[in-house]
């Protein structure tokens, strides 16, 4: 069926082996009858293999993924040569990346719609399309995201690793750090896992950016777990970080600001903290009634907001916890000197 040699079919539109197209997925249109789709560019090997879609901007405002897709679309390995088919979607939430918005224009958040139906509000006709579409033809997949607005996350992949192949993948794609994170209702990662399609979720970023680092990050990631299910062989020469000593997060937990008031920060993106350690200050505009924000436990940055100003009670840091911290912290360095050449 999906490894099979005959046309693939997306929304009537019929893709025989050894070609490419692209696809326009309809979905409602808007008030004034502006005509909506969701872009879809399909590759197809002359020989047979997994299906692997990779989606981005489900969350219209997280745009890194965006710019992975149109660069891995780009890369000469993704050709005729290869093992199966790659889907590609680059923006899922179409009315929310035109409107630099993380949600639909009923301000539901689409990876909460999963795994939708035909009648219900745009955000499940959305997700039904898609299950329909793209998921359920698919052996694999990946969904890209960045932190939400004024926060950013360290390159991290989040996915189930209770299902033996969607552990493997997750430590095929290379990053140091992967969150062995609980699922969440309505999101299009559970409703592949229902459907036995192994996911990964990729995390890198902050919204309405793109950053260099984390999109190499994210394409090599890519590339990588397609080599490692076979669709296309392995690079004699990997830039790739090595992929053993992959860290498994076993939890993660918030600091949030314990008054209003301006941050100044005392630690960055990756780094490791002790229990007690100073996170960051945060006084009054005249500087005083400073108070100390410091880590409950020992573990590493993996997000963190990036707007200094801030109500009390909003979230500051996200914070993993591992077995081995100070392995981790290496390991971030060595895989920081394989981005950052200089
Ligand atoms: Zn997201």
């Amino acid at each position: 069926m999906n490894n099979a040699r005959a046309p693939l079919e997306i929304s009537g539109v019929k893709i025989p082996a050894g070609k490419r197209k692209k696809i326009e997925l309809p979905i409602a249109e808007l008030f004034d009858y502006t005509k909506m789709a969701i872009p879809v560019e399909v590759v197809r090997g002359k020989e047979p293999g997994p299906v692997l879609f990779v989606s981005a901007a489900i969350h219209g405002d997280e745009i890194n993924g965006v710019e992975v897709i149109k660069r891995l679309l780009a890369s000469k390995r993704i050709n005729s040569r290869m093992k199966g088919t790659l889907i590609a979607v680059p923006i899922v939430n179409a009315y929310g990346f035109n409107r630099n918005s993380r949600y639909l224009p009923d301000r539901r958040d689409l990876n909460r719609c999963f795994p939708g139906s035909r009648k219900g509000p745009l955000g499940h006709q959305i997700a039904y399309t898609f299950m329909k579409e793209i998921v359920e033809k698919s052996t694999h997949g990946i969904d890209l995201h960045t932190g939400a607005i004024h926060r950013k996350n360290l390159p991290q992949i989040r996915a189930c690793l209770d299902d033996e192949e969607t552990s493997r993948l997750a430590h095929s794609f290379g990053v140091p750090v992967i969150i062995n994170s609980n699922i969440r209702d309505g999101s299009l990662r559970q409703a592949a896992l229902d459907k036995g399609i192994p996911m990964l979720l990729f995390e890198g970023g902050e919204a309405l950016r793109y950053e260099e680092k984390v999109i190499k990050t994210a394409l090599m990631g890519i590339l990588s777990v397609m080599e490692s299910i076979d669709m296309i062989s392995s690079k004699k020469k990997n830039h790739a970080p090595q992929k053993k000593d992959v860290y498994t997060a076993r939890s993660s937990y918030w600091i949030r600001a314990p008054q209003s008031g301006s941050l100044r920060l005392q630690t960055k993106l990756g780094s490791k903290i002790m229990t007690g350690e100073l996170l960051a200050t945060i006084s009054d505009p005249y500087g005083s009634n400073a108070i100390r924000v410091e880590s409950r436990k020992t573990g590493i940055v993996i997000g963190m907001t990036m707007l200094p100003l801030l109500n009390k009670g909003d979230a500051m840091f996200h914070i993993a916890t591992f077995h081995d911290s100070e392995a981790v912290e290496e390991r971030l360095e060595i895989f920081d000197e394989i981005l950052d050449p200089e």
